[in-house]
């Protein structure tokens, strides 16, 4: 079935009932994917996690050793370990699912009569969908009607050249497959290259040609961040180093004392005291959860490695239309037969018989059911005032389209004249091209830029109209070949969004640079630039410019101007590379399908989800879902956030493991008696890892976050600094709790009483630790203030079992504790405080003289 252009408005579509029954029956329009990790999954995977290996090991030397309450004890902490896993796993798989539904490919469909976008996989057999450049397919569907359609089907047949297709060839479906020229059916995965069509969906899921090949489409890419190396890095040297010490100890005891149970159980003790397992888990729940906080933005991240790398950008390449402004056109002033008239008032409903052609070929020139604000801005300015005149032909249809290309900014339509046969041809354009069209010289072109740069310098977009008649047989293969009459010049305004100008201002005092680039006229580019707070935005680059300059040149003033104009997309590429090239971090945003290298070339590409194809989201690394350049700004801030908590959560887990394996290792070094236990550590370990996790995932921005230039992009997450402030904060604490017990034994307290002491301490000195990293400006007292939910329960669920296995007896002899007195919690608190003191004094120092303490 093929229908004219005339009958689209009338086409109805599914009802939403019946769409929802055919939901019901066939099911959802998705090919099955890696389904979520199932609870058993997680656990076998947490069964063969080296800290689960070493507490089996424990408990089974305890059994040898006769000691059953131990062993027991053990593993019962095996299933609260395995509950926190679960906890935190099924958080960060919840987060990534979340995710993948909002970057699952969207449809447009027509249902009841209007046009709704819906979710890839609601699209149900019989739909009709609309499908136009730079979309994915989302099911096998037979074409109704179509323009100028040609589709890449390499994913199903392997072969790169597009393929064109045409609704009026008659075929029975049982018969095609993909491939070959001028069919009509259409099929799920295919990429549309040009043109539009609206199609009749013939089979969803499993049924379609690609399910039936078993192909998933790209979901989110999941590879490995700089992060992620790094941290590998980092766990595999604190492995052999942990492993080499063990062997040591086990050897020392073995060889020394004869003992060698009792030695393989110290070395345990320091294994699992050492064993660096919450580097990756920190750095995977920080990144998910950071990519579920950005979705809350409107910021859907695609590739986890941009949340790191956003933080790190120095330089925004926007798009002007839609980005920084709304994309909702209207006309204000337009131009003809050397006069102007201003169309302030949008209550106007008629015009000067002057300005009636211009208008006429102007909506000729605009599709029929327009997406193009600027198209549906011509239509409505129609509609209002040449409703009672002979310009409006509701009745004539699009018989050719010649449309806009890089090299030629402007459109004509071809129509038939339904009574005389005529050709009538309109075009419409960047001026520079309907001048071109229209064969004008030097002189009148002259002539006519004044009047261009009039309407531009308002921040008006403007654009040629002309018209022309055609009187032979065949068409020709160019727009060039038609007689064109210039008609005049239209002034569109589209509103700049409200929130940029105070994004842009949050850009510059965060170090970050702005950059416009975009097809519009400079003129029109120049007055939004000074509208939304741009800076240096006298110099200007044009389209041509650029084509005719070299890269060194280009290289040399990409350094100071800020506003590309009448570039075309190809040319983004080049502006990325050269910008990266002077060592800059750049973050591009773009829509269309020749947007795409320059996405993917970007540090990070930001693709627009209302306004982007499928191909720009694929090839982008975020996806705006709101268009609006502030979401960029909003997630800027947020990477800062995350890439400072990693920062200070790597830097607390370091800390804190430096007193904990040095209390495990100096005692058997000096010959003193043990004070940890396998026990102690698990103990240890249930504050750290949600401590860890938890609370410094939801610590709140340090308040100079984008006060300050962007982190050099090379920059190590443990620079030197941070490396050595967080090794001295540990060392602190070892010291303290170290001298604690040493006093302890001197002073004639038994071992058990000088141990209690001292894993109390130990606490103690551990929860400042998480206090006083909780911002490496604030001091813990003003820290305090600032809210934060998880920290709340850490603090109160250490201190409480804490207070158990000290005074429940049963707990208390597991343990190998004795009774606390009030003294001694008065020490314990005392000496916990007293290990961070000297950290507060360096964060108050260096705010006061400015020192950045969380760089390197
Ligand atoms: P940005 O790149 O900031 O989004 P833009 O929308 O102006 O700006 P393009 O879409 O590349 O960029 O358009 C470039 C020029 O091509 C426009 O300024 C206009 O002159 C012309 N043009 C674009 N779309 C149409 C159209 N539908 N009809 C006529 N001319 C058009």
């Amino acid at each position: 079935m093929k229908i004219s252009e005339q009958d689209i408005k009338k086409l109805q579509g599914l009802s939403a009932v019946a769409a929802a029954e055919r939901l019901k029956k066939c099911g959802y329009n998705e090919l099955p994917s890696a389904k979520k990790r199932s609870i058993i999954k997680i656990i076998i995977e947490v069964f063969c996690e080296p800290m689960f290996l070493l507490l089996v090991a424990c408990g089974t030397l305890y059994l040898i050793l006769g000691d059953v309450e131990e062993a027991l004890m053990l593993l019962g902490f095996v299933f609260v370990i395995i509950g926190i896993t679960i906890y935190q796993e099924n958080k960060t798989e919840n987060a990534l699912a979340a995710l993948k539904d909002l970057a699952s490919p969207r449809a447009l469909v027509i249902r009841d009569g209007t046009e709704k976008r819906i979710a890839g996989k609601e699209v149900v057999p019989e739909d009709l969908i609309i499908i136009k450049e730079g979309d994915r397919i989302p099911a096998d569907a037979v074409m109704i009607w179509g323009m100028n359609l040609t589709v890449d089907e390499s994913l199903l047949t392997g072969e790169s050249v597009p393929v064109r297709k045409n609704p009026s060839t008659q075929i029975d479906p049982e018969i095609t497959r993909p491939g070959g020229d001028d069919l009509p059916f259409i099929y799920s995965g295919s990429l549309v290259v040009q043109g539009q069509g609206i199609a009749k969906v013939l089979n969803c899921g499993l049924n379609s040609e690609m399910g039936k090949i078993g192909k998933a489409l790209l979901g989110i890419a999941e590879e490995k961040t700089v992060l992620q190396k790094e941290t590998g890095k980092l766990v595999k040297t604190v492995f052999v180093v942990a492993a080499v010490l063990c062997l040591t100890i086990i050897c020392v005891y073995g060889l020394v004392k004869g003992d060698w149970l009792n030695g393989i159980l110290a070395g345990i003790t320091l294994a699992m005291a050492m064993l660096p397992e919450e580097f990756p888990v920190v750095l995977t729940v920080f990144l998910a959860l950071g990519a579920w906080r950005m979705s809350k933005k409107q910021v859907l991240t695609r590739k986890v490695a941009a949340v790191e790398t956003l933080g790190a950008a120095t330089v925004l390449c926007v798009d002007k239309t839609g980005t920084l402004t709304q994309n909702k056109m209207s006309i204000e002033k337009i131009f003809s037969k050397n006069e102007f008239y201003d169309i302030k008032d949008s209550s106007i409903n008629s015009l000067p018989e002057t300005f009636h052609e211009l208008i006429e070929y102007g909506i000729l020139a605009s599709k029929k059911d327009p997406f193009d604000p600027m198209e549906k801005a011509l239509h409505e300015l129609g509609r209002k005032t040449l409703y009672s005149t002979e310009h409006l032909h509701e009745n004539w249809n699009i018989l050719t389209e010649y449309p806009l290309s890089g090299e030629l900014l402007s459109l004509s339509h071809v129509y038939k004249h339904p009574e005389t046969g005529k050709y009538y041809v309109s075009a419409k354009g960047a001026p520079e091209a309907i001048f071109d069209l229209c064969h004008l010289n030097l002189q009148v072109r002259d002539d006519l830029a004044v009047q261009v740069n009039v309407i531009a310098s308002e921040g008006l977009r403007v654009l040629g109209v002309a018209k022309a008649k055609f009187n032979k047989n065949e068409l020709p293969q160019n727009q060039h070949d038609f007689e064109f009459e210039f008609l005049g010049l239209i002034g569109l305004a589209d509103p700049i969004r409200e929130s940029v100008p105070q994004a842009i201002k949050e850009c510059y005092n965060a170090g970050i640079r702005v950059v416009m680039i975009t097809g519009d006229y400079p003129a029109t580019a120049q007055n939004i630039a000074r509208r939304i707070g741009l800076k240096n935005i006298d110099r200007i680059i044009t389209g041509p410019e650029l084509a005719a300059m070299n890269p060194a040149e280009l290289k040399d003033k990409i350094r100071v101007v800020n506003i590309f104009a009448r570039v075309v997309p190809e040319q983004k590429l080049l502006l990325v590379n050269s910008l990266k090239e002077n060592g800059e971090v750049v973050a591009m945003t773009g829509d269309g399908v020749n947007d795409a290298p320059a996405l993917k070339a970007a540090h990070i590409g930001v693709a627009m989800g209302e306004r982007g194809t499928d191909v720009a989201r694929e090839a982008s690394a975020i996806v705006l879902l709101n268009d609006d350049f502030a979401s960029i700004v909003a997630a800027v801030r947020l990477g800062r956030r995350i890439f400072d908590n990693l920062k200070k959560a790597m830097a607390y887990i370091i800390s804190v493991h430096v007193p904990i394996a040095g209390i495990a290792l100096i005692p058997v070094l000096l010959g003193w008696p043990i004070v940890l236990y396998p026990v102690h550590i698990l103990f240890l370990e249930l504050i750290i890892d949600p401590a860890c996790s938890i609370v410094f995932e939801q610590e709140e921005e340090e308040a100079n976050a984008m006060q300050r230039p962007p982190r050099d992009s090379g920059e190590p997450l443990f620079g030197k600094r941070i490396l050595l402030l967080s090794v001295m904060q540990g060392l602190f604490s070892l010291g303290v709790i170290t001298g604690v017990y040493k006093i302890a034994l001197m002073l004639g307290q038994t071992v058990t009483e000088a141990r209690t002491l001292s894993f109390a301490t130990l606490i103690i000195s551990n929860l400042c630790l998480i206090l006083s990293n909780r911002s490496w400006s604030r001091s813990i007292i003003s820290s305090l203030f600032v809210p934060n939910k998880a920290l709340k329960w850490v603090m109160s669920g250490a201190l409480l079992f804490l207070a158990l296995v000290i005074y429940v007896p049963f707990l208390q002899k597991v343990f190998h504790f004795a009774t606390l007195h009030s003294l001694d919690i008065i020490i314990a608190a005392g000496a916990g405080i007293l290990s961070v003191v000297w950290f507060e004094i360096v964060k108050i120092m260096s705010v006061k003289k400015h020192v950045e303490l969380l760089t390197n």
